[in-house]
Protein backbone atom coordinates (compact mmCIF):
# COMPACT_ATOMS: atom_id res chain seq x y z
CA UNK A 1 0.00 0.00 0.00
CA UNK A 2 0.93 3.68 -0.56
CA UNK A 3 -0.35 6.75 0.47
CA UNK A 4 -1.99 9.33 -1.77
CA UNK A 5 -3.24 12.51 -1.12
CA UNK A 6 -6.37 13.84 -2.89
CA UNK A 7 -8.07 17.32 -2.01
CA UNK A 8 -8.42 16.65 1.91
CA UNK A 9 -8.08 13.38 1.96
CA UNK A 10 -5.33 11.11 2.28
CA UNK A 11 -5.77 6.99 1.58
CA UNK A 12 -3.89 3.83 1.39
CA UNK A 13 -4.06 2.66 -2.40
CA UNK A 14 -2.78 -0.83 -3.41
CA UNK A 15 0.42 -0.54 -4.96
CA UNK A 16 -0.08 -2.10 -8.97
CA UNK A 17 1.31 -2.65 -12.20
CA UNK A 18 -1.52 -0.48 -13.39
CA UNK A 19 -5.01 0.63 -12.20
CA UNK A 20 -6.68 -2.50 -13.60
CA UNK A 21 -4.59 -5.28 -12.01
CA UNK A 22 -5.05 -3.42 -8.84
CA UNK A 23 -7.02 -5.72 -5.73
CA UNK A 24 -8.87 -2.52 -5.09
CA UNK A 25 -9.60 0.33 -7.80
CA UNK A 26 -8.53 3.52 -7.76
CA UNK A 27 -7.84 6.11 -10.93
CA UNK A 28 -5.89 9.33 -9.91
CA UNK A 29 -6.86 10.17 -13.40
CA UNK A 30 -10.73 10.62 -11.53
CA UNK A 31 -9.88 13.25 -9.32
CA UNK A 32 -11.60 16.25 -11.01
CA UNK A 33 -14.43 13.97 -11.28
CA UNK A 34 -14.63 13.98 -7.27
CA UNK A 35 -13.42 17.17 -7.42
CA UNK A 36 -16.95 18.64 -9.37
CA UNK A 37 -18.77 16.67 -7.36
CA UNK A 38 -17.54 18.00 -4.19
CA UNK A 39 -18.14 21.60 -5.52
CA UNK A 40 -22.11 20.47 -6.36
CA UNK A 41 -22.46 19.29 -2.93
CA UNK A 42 -20.69 22.25 -1.41
CA UNK A 43 -23.30 24.35 -3.10
CA UNK A 44 -26.44 22.10 -2.61
CA UNK A 45 -25.62 20.88 0.81
CA UNK A 46 -27.40 17.46 1.04
CA UNK A 47 -27.47 15.86 4.49
CA UNK A 48 -27.45 12.41 3.87
CA UNK A 49 -25.02 10.71 0.69
CA UNK A 50 -24.04 7.32 -0.55
CA UNK A 51 -20.92 6.60 -2.84
CA UNK A 52 -22.26 3.36 -4.05
CA UNK A 53 -19.77 2.08 -5.33
CA UNK A 54 -16.57 3.22 -3.27
CA UNK A 55 -13.77 1.18 -3.79
CA UNK A 56 -11.20 2.55 -1.59
CA UNK A 57 -13.62 5.41 -0.35
CA UNK A 58 -11.87 8.36 -1.76
CA UNK A 59 -15.62 9.44 -2.76
CA UNK A 60 -17.17 8.99 0.03
CA UNK A 61 -14.22 10.33 2.62
CA UNK A 62 -13.82 13.43 0.37
CA UNK A 63 -17.80 13.74 0.94
CA UNK A 64 -17.44 13.96 4.46
CA UNK A 65 -14.34 16.02 4.91
CA UNK A 66 -14.95 18.51 2.12
CA UNK A 67 -18.70 19.04 1.79
CA UNK A 68 -21.83 19.97 4.57
CA UNK A 69 -22.99 16.44 4.48
CA UNK A 70 -23.47 14.91 7.90
CA UNK A 71 -24.22 11.27 7.31
CA UNK A 72 -21.88 9.74 4.39
CA UNK A 73 -22.67 5.98 3.37
CA UNK A 74 -19.67 4.04 1.99
CA UNK A 75 -20.13 1.09 0.03
CA UNK A 76 -18.41 -1.83 -2.03
CA UNK A 77 -18.89 -5.22 -2.91
CA UNK A 78 -15.37 -6.60 -2.52
CA UNK A 79 -14.04 -7.35 1.04
CA UNK A 80 -10.82 -6.30 0.17
CA UNK A 81 -12.45 -2.68 -0.68
CA UNK A 82 -14.20 -3.27 2.63
CA UNK A 83 -11.47 -3.74 4.67
CA UNK A 84 -9.26 -0.77 2.76
CA UNK A 85 -12.61 1.66 3.19
CA UNK A 86 -12.40 1.08 6.98
CA UNK A 87 -8.18 2.09 7.14
CA UNK A 88 -8.99 4.85 5.24
CA UNK A 89 -11.84 6.61 6.97
CA UNK A 90 -9.95 5.65 10.32
CA UNK A 91 -6.99 7.84 8.41
CA UNK A 92 -8.85 10.40 8.28
CA UNK A 93 -11.44 10.94 11.20
CA UNK A 94 -10.21 10.07 14.71
CA UNK A 95 -12.54 7.84 16.54
CA UNK A 96 -13.55 3.78 17.20
CA UNK A 97 -15.08 2.06 14.38
CA UNK A 98 -17.79 0.07 15.69
CA UNK A 99 -18.42 -3.47 13.88
CA UNK A 100 -21.99 -4.98 12.92
CA UNK A 101 -22.73 -7.18 10.16
CA UNK A 102 -21.01 -6.53 6.85
CA UNK A 103 -20.85 -2.61 8.44
CA UNK A 104 -18.86 -0.33 10.23
CA UNK A 105 -19.96 2.49 11.89
CA UNK A 106 -18.11 5.82 12.84
CA UNK A 107 -20.40 8.19 15.19
CA UNK A 108 -18.74 11.38 15.26
CA UNK A 109 -19.39 15.16 14.25
CA UNK A 110 -19.89 13.48 10.92
CA UNK A 111 -21.84 9.78 10.54
CA UNK A 112 -19.75 7.50 8.54
CA UNK A 113 -21.30 4.13 7.54
CA UNK A 114 -19.02 1.74 5.84
CA UNK A 115 -20.47 -1.08 4.03
CA UNK A 116 -19.45 -4.02 2.48
CA UNK A 117 -22.64 -5.43 0.09
CA UNK A 118 -24.15 -5.31 -2.94
CA UNK A 119 -25.00 -1.73 -4.46
CA UNK A 120 -28.67 -3.11 -5.26
CA UNK A 121 -29.09 -4.61 -2.10
CA UNK A 122 -27.93 -1.58 0.21
CA UNK A 123 -29.78 0.55 -1.90
CA UNK A 124 -33.07 -1.73 -1.65
CA UNK A 125 -33.01 -1.67 2.00
CA UNK A 126 -32.65 2.18 2.43
CA UNK A 127 -35.52 2.90 0.04
CA UNK A 128 -36.14 6.77 -0.05
CA UNK A 129 -33.17 7.06 2.49
CA UNK A 130 -30.78 9.41 0.61
CA UNK A 131 -30.53 13.20 -0.72
CA UNK A 132 -27.79 12.41 -2.84
CA UNK A 133 -26.57 8.75 -4.51
CA UNK A 134 -23.44 8.97 -6.67
CA UNK A 135 -22.77 5.41 -8.91
CA UNK A 136 -19.34 5.24 -10.13
CA UNK A 137 -18.89 1.82 -11.64
CA UNK A 138 -16.79 -0.07 -13.80
CA UNK A 139 -18.34 0.49 -17.18
CA UNK A 140 -22.07 1.42 -17.36
CA UNK A 141 -24.43 2.55 -14.42
CA UNK A 142 -27.71 0.73 -16.41
CA UNK A 143 -27.87 -1.93 -13.72
CA UNK A 144 -27.82 0.25 -10.97
CA UNK A 145 -29.84 3.47 -11.70
CA UNK A 146 -33.64 1.47 -10.81
CA UNK A 147 -32.75 1.04 -7.68
CA UNK A 148 -31.15 4.44 -6.93
CA UNK A 149 -34.45 5.71 -8.25
CA UNK A 150 -36.00 4.35 -5.35
CA UNK A 151 -33.27 4.65 -2.78
CA UNK A 152 -32.77 8.85 -3.37
CA UNK A 153 -35.38 10.75 -1.94
CA UNK A 154 -38.48 12.61 -4.52
CA UNK A 155 -37.04 15.83 -4.65
CA UNK A 156 -33.34 14.00 -3.92
CA UNK A 157 -30.18 14.59 -6.35
CA UNK A 158 -28.74 11.81 -8.09
CA UNK A 159 -25.24 11.87 -9.89
CA UNK A 160 -23.78 9.00 -12.32
CA UNK A 161 -20.57 8.31 -14.30
CA UNK A 162 -20.41 5.86 -17.40
CA UNK A 163 -17.30 4.91 -18.79
CA UNK A 164 -18.95 2.92 -21.69
CA UNK A 165 -17.84 4.95 -24.69
CA UNK A 166 -18.18 2.58 -26.90
CA UNK A 167 -21.82 2.00 -26.53
CA UNK A 168 -22.48 5.78 -25.86
CA UNK A 169 -20.41 6.80 -28.59
CA UNK A 170 -21.97 4.53 -31.39
CA UNK A 171 -18.61 2.40 -31.61
CA UNK A 172 -20.71 -0.51 -30.52
CA UNK A 173 -24.50 0.24 -31.66
CA UNK A 174 -25.96 -2.65 -30.49
CA UNK A 175 -24.65 -2.43 -26.81
CA UNK A 176 -26.15 1.01 -26.62
CA UNK A 177 -29.79 -0.34 -27.25
CA UNK A 178 -29.39 -2.98 -25.13
CA UNK A 179 -27.96 -0.96 -22.16
CA UNK A 180 -29.04 2.55 -22.72
CA UNK A 181 -32.40 1.62 -25.04
CA UNK A 182 -31.48 3.94 -27.90
CA UNK A 183 -30.01 4.59 -30.82
CA UNK A 184 -26.46 6.63 -30.95
CA UNK A 185 -24.92 8.35 -33.26
CA UNK A 186 -20.99 7.80 -34.19
CA UNK A 187 -19.26 11.25 -35.62
CA UNK A 188 -18.19 14.76 -34.30
CA UNK A 189 -21.75 14.95 -32.00
CA UNK A 190 -20.99 11.66 -30.27
CA UNK A 191 -20.10 13.07 -26.92
CA UNK A 192 -22.74 15.29 -26.89
CA UNK A 193 -25.44 12.50 -28.41
CA UNK A 194 -24.31 9.95 -25.84
CA UNK A 195 -24.59 12.25 -22.56
CA UNK A 196 -27.91 13.21 -23.69
CA UNK A 197 -28.84 9.48 -24.25
CA UNK A 198 -27.54 8.97 -20.41
CA UNK A 199 -29.96 11.48 -19.58
CA UNK A 200 -33.01 10.58 -21.79
CA UNK A 201 -32.63 6.97 -20.01
CA UNK A 202 -32.61 8.82 -16.44
CA UNK A 203 -35.66 10.35 -17.48
CA UNK A 204 -37.80 7.62 -19.12
CA UNK A 205 -36.58 5.10 -15.99
CA UNK A 206 -37.47 8.16 -13.34
CA UNK A 207 -40.74 8.98 -14.72
CA UNK A 208 -42.43 5.12 -14.30
CA UNK A 209 -42.13 6.49 -10.41
CA UNK A 210 -44.01 10.19 -10.86
CA UNK A 211 -40.86 11.19 -11.06
CA UNK A 212 -39.20 14.31 -13.27
CA UNK A 213 -36.21 15.13 -13.60
CA UNK A 214 -33.68 18.24 -13.55
CA UNK A 215 -30.49 18.36 -15.09
CA UNK A 216 -28.39 20.07 -12.89
CA UNK A 217 -25.31 19.34 -14.77
CA UNK A 218 -24.48 16.75 -17.46
CA UNK A 219 -20.62 16.94 -19.45
CA UNK A 220 -18.41 14.56 -20.81
CA UNK A 221 -15.10 14.80 -19.91
CA UNK A 222 -11.72 12.27 -19.86
CA UNK A 223 -13.54 9.41 -21.28
CA UNK A 224 -16.37 9.60 -19.20
CA UNK A 225 -20.00 11.25 -19.15
CA UNK A 226 -21.60 12.46 -15.89
CA UNK A 227 -24.90 13.54 -14.80
CA UNK A 228 -26.59 14.83 -11.96
CA UNK A 229 -30.23 15.31 -12.36
CA UNK A 230 -32.28 16.47 -9.45
CA UNK A 231 -35.66 14.20 -8.88
CA UNK A 232 -39.08 16.39 -8.99
CA UNK A 233 -41.40 15.01 -7.62
CA UNK A 234 -45.14 14.00 -9.11
CA UNK A 235 -47.01 12.84 -11.96
CA UNK A 236 -46.90 15.96 -13.51
CA UNK A 237 -43.15 17.04 -13.34
CA UNK A 238 -42.90 13.18 -15.03
CA UNK A 239 -44.63 13.93 -17.56
CA UNK A 240 -42.90 17.06 -18.43
CA UNK A 241 -39.41 16.14 -17.98
CA UNK A 242 -40.55 13.41 -20.65
CA UNK A 243 -41.78 16.58 -23.37
CA UNK A 244 -37.83 16.87 -23.79
CA UNK A 245 -37.29 13.30 -25.08
CA UNK A 246 -36.45 13.45 -28.71
CA UNK A 247 -35.00 12.18 -31.94
CA UNK A 248 -31.50 13.62 -33.71
CA UNK A 249 -31.68 13.43 -37.60
CA UNK A 250 -28.50 13.69 -39.13
CA UNK A 251 -26.98 14.40 -42.91
CA UNK A 252 -23.82 12.75 -43.18
CA UNK A 253 -23.02 14.76 -46.25
CA UNK A 254 -22.76 17.90 -44.76
CA UNK A 255 -23.16 17.58 -41.10
CA UNK A 256 -26.41 18.97 -41.02
CA UNK A 257 -28.43 17.62 -37.96
CA UNK A 258 -32.44 18.35 -37.31
CA UNK A 259 -34.09 17.71 -33.94
CA UNK A 260 -37.30 16.60 -33.02
CA UNK A 261 -39.24 16.14 -30.27
CA UNK A 262 -41.72 13.62 -29.31
CA UNK A 263 -41.87 10.37 -27.47
CA UNK A 264 -41.56 8.89 -31.63
CA UNK A 265 -39.83 9.83 -34.42
CA UNK A 266 -42.16 10.61 -37.06
CA UNK A 267 -39.18 9.77 -39.74
CA UNK A 268 -36.76 7.17 -40.45
CA UNK A 269 -33.04 7.08 -39.41
CA UNK A 270 -33.58 8.89 -36.36
CA UNK A 271 -31.16 8.78 -33.43
CA UNK A 272 -32.55 8.60 -29.87
CA UNK A 273 -34.33 8.29 -27.81
CA UNK A 274 -32.44 11.40 -26.11
CA UNK A 275 -32.85 14.27 -23.59
CA UNK A 276 -33.07 17.36 -25.41
CA UNK A 277 -33.94 19.98 -21.95
CA UNK A 278 -30.73 21.90 -20.55
CA UNK A 279 -27.93 20.12 -19.82
CA UNK A 280 -27.25 22.45 -16.69
CA UNK A 281 -29.18 24.93 -14.16
CA UNK A 282 -27.36 27.96 -14.49
CA UNK A 283 -27.51 29.06 -11.18
CA UNK A 284 -26.21 26.00 -10.05
CA UNK A 285 -23.40 26.11 -12.26
CA UNK A 286 -22.72 29.77 -11.43
CA UNK A 287 -21.96 28.81 -7.97
CA UNK A 288 -19.84 26.09 -8.44
CA UNK A 289 -17.96 28.16 -10.46
CA UNK A 290 -17.65 30.75 -8.29
CA UNK A 291 -16.53 28.13 -5.77
CA UNK A 292 -13.58 27.00 -7.76
CA UNK A 293 -12.30 30.86 -8.49
CA UNK A 294 -12.38 31.64 -4.57
CA UNK A 295 -9.73 29.17 -4.66
CA UNK A 296 -11.84 26.67 -2.64
CA UNK A 297 -9.18 23.67 -1.77
CA UNK A 298 -9.25 20.81 -4.84
CA UNK A 299 -7.25 18.18 -5.90
CA UNK A 300 -7.12 19.32 -9.40
CA UNK A 301 -8.02 23.35 -9.11
CA UNK A 302 -6.79 24.30 -11.98
CA UNK A 303 -8.12 21.73 -14.50
CA UNK A 304 -11.89 22.42 -12.08
CA UNK A 305 -11.22 26.35 -13.22
CA UNK A 306 -10.94 25.39 -16.84
CA UNK A 307 -14.03 22.77 -16.75
CA UNK A 308 -16.07 25.05 -14.84
CA UNK A 309 -15.43 27.98 -16.72
CA UNK A 310 -16.14 26.41 -19.69
CA UNK A 311 -19.37 24.68 -18.35
CA UNK A 312 -20.56 28.15 -17.11
CA UNK A 313 -20.04 29.84 -20.68
CA UNK A 314 -21.56 27.46 -22.97
CA UNK A 315 -24.52 27.92 -24.72
CA UNK A 316 -27.07 25.39 -23.62
CA UNK A 317 -28.71 24.15 -27.09
CA UNK A 318 -28.61 20.72 -28.40
CA UNK A 319 -25.88 19.83 -30.45
CA UNK A 320 -22.90 22.11 -32.10
CA UNK A 321 -21.09 22.37 -35.55
CA UNK A 322 -18.00 21.06 -36.05
CA UNK A 323 -16.06 23.52 -37.86
CA UNK A 324 -12.99 20.67 -38.62
CA UNK A 325 -15.62 18.06 -39.35
CA UNK A 326 -18.00 20.10 -41.42
CA UNK A 327 -14.99 22.02 -43.38
CA UNK A 328 -14.12 17.68 -44.71
CA UNK A 329 -17.61 16.81 -45.33
CA UNK A 330 -18.75 19.94 -47.48
CA UNK A 331 -14.81 20.76 -48.69
CA UNK A 332 -14.32 23.89 -47.21
CA UNK A 333 -11.16 25.80 -45.67
CA UNK A 334 -11.42 25.55 -41.71
CA UNK A 335 -11.50 28.98 -39.97
CA UNK A 336 -10.46 29.92 -36.41
CA UNK A 337 -12.75 29.13 -34.15
CA UNK A 338 -12.81 32.68 -32.26
CA UNK A 339 -13.37 34.23 -35.42
CA UNK A 340 -16.56 32.09 -36.87
CA UNK A 341 -17.89 32.96 -33.07
CA UNK A 342 -17.26 36.45 -33.80
CA UNK A 343 -18.46 36.90 -36.87
CA UNK A 344 -22.13 34.88 -36.11
CA UNK A 345 -22.33 37.25 -32.85
CA UNK A 346 -21.70 39.88 -35.24
CA UNK A 347 -25.42 38.70 -36.95
CA UNK A 348 -27.07 38.89 -34.13
CA UNK A 349 -26.86 35.33 -33.17
CA UNK A 350 -26.00 33.56 -29.92
CA UNK A 351 -22.43 31.30 -30.72
CA UNK A 352 -19.93 30.19 -27.82
CA UNK A 353 -17.34 27.12 -27.97
CA UNK A 354 -18.52 23.79 -26.25
CA UNK A 355 -16.81 21.40 -23.95
CA UNK A 356 -17.84 19.04 -26.09
CA UNK A 357 -15.34 19.53 -28.91
CA UNK A 358 -12.38 21.47 -29.16
CA UNK A 359 -13.19 22.60 -32.13
CA UNK A 360 -17.26 23.04 -32.37
CA UNK A 361 -19.49 25.84 -32.25
CA UNK A 362 -22.73 26.14 -30.40
CA UNK A 363 -25.05 28.90 -31.83
CA UNK A 364 -28.73 29.04 -32.48
CA UNK A 365 -27.88 29.75 -36.03
CA UNK A 366 -29.42 27.53 -38.96
CA UNK A 367 -26.92 25.12 -40.83
CA UNK A 368 -26.89 27.69 -43.50
CA UNK A 369 -25.79 31.01 -41.81
CA UNK A 370 -22.80 29.13 -40.18
CA UNK A 371 -21.46 27.56 -43.64
CA UNK A 372 -21.78 30.83 -45.20
CA UNK A 373 -20.02 32.70 -42.60
CA UNK A 374 -17.07 29.81 -42.96
CA UNK A 375 -17.15 30.26 -46.26
CA UNK A 376 -17.07 33.97 -46.15
CA UNK A 377 -14.12 34.47 -43.53
N1 LIG B 1 -16.00 5.42 -6.76
C1 LIG B 1 -14.61 4.97 -6.76
C2 LIG B 1 -13.67 6.15 -6.86
O1 LIG B 1 -14.12 7.30 -7.05
O2 LIG B 1 -12.45 5.92 -6.75
C3 LIG B 1 -14.32 3.97 -7.84
C4 LIG B 1 -15.30 2.84 -7.95
S1 LIG B 1 -14.83 1.56 -9.05
C5 LIG B 1 -14.94 2.31 -10.63
C6 LIG B 1 -16.20 0.47 -9.01
C7 LIG B 1 -16.32 -0.36 -7.74
O3 LIG B 1 -17.60 -1.00 -7.74
C8 LIG B 1 -15.30 -1.48 -7.57
O4 LIG B 1 -14.57 -1.26 -6.40
C9 LIG B 1 -16.15 -2.77 -7.47
O5 LIG B 1 -15.67 -3.68 -6.49
C10 LIG B 1 -17.48 -2.23 -7.06
N2 LIG B 1 -18.66 -3.04 -7.43
C11 LIG B 1 -18.88 -3.71 -8.57
N3 LIG B 1 -20.11 -4.29 -8.55
C12 LIG B 1 -20.68 -3.94 -7.37
C13 LIG B 1 -21.95 -4.18 -6.77
N4 LIG B 1 -22.87 -4.92 -7.40
N5 LIG B 1 -22.19 -3.66 -5.56
C14 LIG B 1 -21.26 -2.92 -4.92
N6 LIG B 1 -20.04 -2.65 -5.44
C15 LIG B 1 -19.76 -3.15 -6.65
Amino acid sequence: LFEVIEGKAKILVPKAESIYDSPVFYNPRMALNRDVVVLLLKVLKPKIVLDALSATGIRGIRFALETPAEEIWLNDISMEAYELMKRNVTLNFPGELKEGENRAFLEGEKRIVINNNDANRLMAEKHRYFHFIDLDPFGSPMEFLDTALRSVKRKGILGVTATDGAPLCGAHPKACLRKYLAVPLRGELCHEVGTRILVGVIARYAAKYDLGIEVLLAYYKDHYFRAFVRLRDGAKKGDESLENLGYIYFDEKTGKFEIERGFLPTRPNAYGPVWLGPLKNEDVVEEMFKLVKSGVELAKPREALKLLHMLHEELDVPLFYDTHAIGKRIKIETKKLGEIIKALQEKGYKATRTHFSPTGIKTDAPYEVFVDVMRKL
